[in-house]
């Protein structure tokens, strides 16, 4: 089974759009997203449509958990809150229901899949030697996927630490006898300097997944920004990548 892993598309419909004509052209029978569907971009209802419509199976992110009223946006940056409160005020009331039945783990085909990590589904971020302990030692599967820190890479097990993949656009990982946990990078704001929207496409038969960058109209989404009156720095991040 071919499936796509996406990440923190963030309201970016341009983004996702381009994404998932990728998707389509490589053939994968499922979508699997790791959380933070809307905050920050201009079409959160858009958005959430067209991931329903892929038959996508989606996971809570904090962004997802904030425009639903699950949880406060005391933690929240600025930016982030101004973006969570103007989010929840242009959602109907079905999609926000939407958002709050979203589960914060999902489990299929080998794979548990969360937002953060397995142990704080949407809060921690899987970026320390802590946060990757956390993690394991709640992984029941061989496999998992995250998304939250909006970086590419792919967690190791390995022998008493943990080791790291960084893959570049259109590598190839095998995944081995080791525990993993494959993060594909964020579709509507990558933070790692590549403006491009980042998804990855796991090939269940072969046992590896492949990285993919993805340039689409930043112009666009920038608009959709700016005509929801959100926050200017919102839009000049997606032509920065960071
Ligand atoms: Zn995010």
């Amino acid at each position: 089974m071919k499936v796509a892993l996406i990440a923190d598309v963030h309201a970016n419909l341009p983004a996702l759009e381009a994404v998932l004509r990728e998707v389509d052209r490589a053939g994968a029978e499922a979508v699997w997203s790791m959380g933070d569907q809307v905050g920050y971009g201009g079409d959160p209802g858009a958005v959430i449509a067209r991931l329903i419509d892929a038959g996508a199976s989606c996971v809570l992110g904090n962004h997802d958990a904030a425009a639903a009223g699950l949880i406060g946006t005391e933690e929240f940056n600025h930016l982030a809150a101004t973006a969570a409160a103007w989010t929840a005020s242009v959602l109907g009331e079905s999609t926000r229901a939407w958002l709050r039945g979203l589960p914060p783990v999902a489990e299929s085909d080998g794979w548990q899949r969360a937002h953060g990590t397995l142990h704080d589904p949407t809060r921690e971020y899987l970026s320390t030697m802590r946060a990757a302990e956390h993690h394991f030692a709640v992984q029941t599967a061989r496999w998992s996927a995250a998304g939250h820190t909006h970086i590419p890479m792919v967690v190791w097990e390995d022998g008493d630490g943990f080791a790291i993949t960084a893959p570049d656009d259109g590598a190839t990982v095998a995944l081995d006898e080791r525990r993993a946990c494959v993060n594909p990078g964020s579709v509507g704001q990558p933070r790692d300097g590549d403006t491009r929207a980042s998804w990855a496409l796991l090939d269940t038969a072969a046992g590896e997944v492949t990285f993919h960058r993805v340039a689409y109209d930043i112009g666009a989404a920038q608009a959709r920004i700016r005509a929801a009156g959100l926050p200017e720095a919102l839009a000049l991040r997606l032509a920065r990548g960071r």
